[in-house]
């Protein structure tokens, strides 16, 4: 079939496998430029492997340190009339340039939050990897479904105690306009602690050290993000800002499981990057379209794989440098003092009639297509495509 994209705001419903193969191989080539980091994991397990940072983690210690690795995902298989999601076809992608190396690397399409899949990759791990030196843990998930109670939480992205009005951008008309979310309940709050708080991440590594298949000396990373003041309402002291406290409290947990054996939890916090997940944030789509254009005009601009490529290299390769609460900083380029102060000069003046020269906002546009490989060079988006690719599935 001819695949072609069907956006409508944050959601793209087809995606291309030839463009996201591309899109995998151009993450390849970007860690095989860069100088092989000494001290890598060599048996990767990444919860949330198939977009966007999850899927970056997976590449780096694959292509960069030989790593064998288990991605676990919830994606779309195709059909032989409809594509499959992104994630699929970025897995099968991955999978195969993999091979072609040698390296280990299967998948579990599945609910990470279930205790059935945490048992399938603790019997594959058992069976064909050996003990797991290296957990990232990546999910970005609207909702979970308990494994005890059977209750399902949804998460939400709102104000706490305020409503917060601020500037949007309307990406189908590319239009600045204005955005009102009211504050969320207690409810809404607890439900976005529970789904994207590190409740998951720590149930992950207790039954991977029950089970005797954590390496000693075993990583773990989970991901978070700070931003801009202006976002501040919506994002960090808002409802997904208390599951990020919430994640670094597990942080704190998993780190004191692991210490016996000399191992190390960390969380990273991580620039803003347009993926499936950022896309779907009110305001940040405008932030990120500006400050996208400063970077990139400083020659700082960075996407997963870059920002990926040097958590691994320079914070866990031999030590790292940690902020005052103990975090990994990847976002140390994005919270520079004169890239903010630009950005905010920028957020006050910009308008829709301004926006194509005040900010990147092709540029973001493009980058979102490409999550779903569309827009890569080298791709015949005219031809026929085969929607079937195989992912090596764990079952
Ligand atoms: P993403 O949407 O690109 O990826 C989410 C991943 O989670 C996918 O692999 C998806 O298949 C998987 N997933 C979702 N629900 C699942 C389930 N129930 N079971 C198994 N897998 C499931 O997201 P992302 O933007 O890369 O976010 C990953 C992490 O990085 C999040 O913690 C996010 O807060 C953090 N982060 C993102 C940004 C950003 O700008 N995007 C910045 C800093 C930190």
């Amino acid at each position: 079939m001819i695949i072609v994209p069907k956006t409508r705001g944050f959601i793209c419903t087809t995606a291309h496998p030839d463009g996201c193969a591309a899109h995998v191989q151009e993450q390849i080539d970007h860690v095989r430029s860069r100088p092989q980091p000494g001290n890598m994991p060599k048996n990767v397990l990444v919860v949330g492997a198939s977009t966007g940072y999850g899927l970056a983690s997976r590449i780096v210690p694959a292509f960069s340190g030989g790593a064998s690795t288990l991605g676990v995902f919830f994606e779309k298989p195709p059909t032989e009339r409809k594509t499959a999601s992104a994630g699929w076809y970025n897995s099968a992608a991955l999978e195969a340039a993999a091979r072609a190396d040698g390296l280990y690397a299967r998948s579990i399409n599945g609910d990470a939050f279930s205790g059935e899949i945490k048992r399938r990759a603790i019997r594959e791990i058992s069976a064909s990897m050996g003990p797991i030196d290296c957990v990232v843990y990546s999910l970005a998930s609207p909702r979970r479904t308990d494994p005890q109670s059977g209750e399902v939480y949804r998460s939400c992205l709102k104000p706490i105690g305020q409503t917060y009005t601020q500037k949007n951008i309307n990406t189908d008309k590319a239009e600045v306009d204005e955005v009102t979310i009211e504050s969320a309940s207690d409810e809404e709050i607890a439900g976005t602690v529970k789904v994207m708080g590190g409740e998951d991440w720590e149930l992950w590594i207790d039954a991977l050290l029950e089970a005797g298949v954590l390496a000693d000396g075993a990583t773990s990373v989970a991901y978070s993000y700070i931003g801009p003041e202006l976002t501040w309402p919506i994002y960090k002291e808002g409802t997904i800002g208390r599951a990020k406290i919430h994640l670094e409290e597990s942080c704190a947990r998993i780190r004191g499981k692991l210490e016996s054996t000399g191992g190390r939890a960390f969380v990273s916090v991580n620039k803003a990057v347009v993926t499936q997940a950022s896309s779907a944030i009110p305001v940040v789509p405008l932030y990120i379209s500006i400050l996208f254009k400063k970077m990139k005009e400083e020659g700082l601009h960075e996407d997963c794989i870059e920002q990926i490529q040097r958590m691994f290299a320079d914070h866990l390769d031999n030590g790292t440098q940690l902020d005052d609460a103990g975090r990994i900083r990847l976002d140390d380029r994005e919270m520079r003092e004169d890239i903010q102060a630009h950005v905010a000069g920028v957020w006050q003046q910009i308008t829709s009639g301004n926006l194509r020269e005040l900010s990147d906002f092709e540029g973001y546009r493009k980058n979102f297509l490409k999550l779903f490989g569309f827009g890569l060079a080298g791709v015949d988006y005219d031809a026929e495509s085969d929607p079937l690719r195989s992912v090596d599935l764990v079952e």
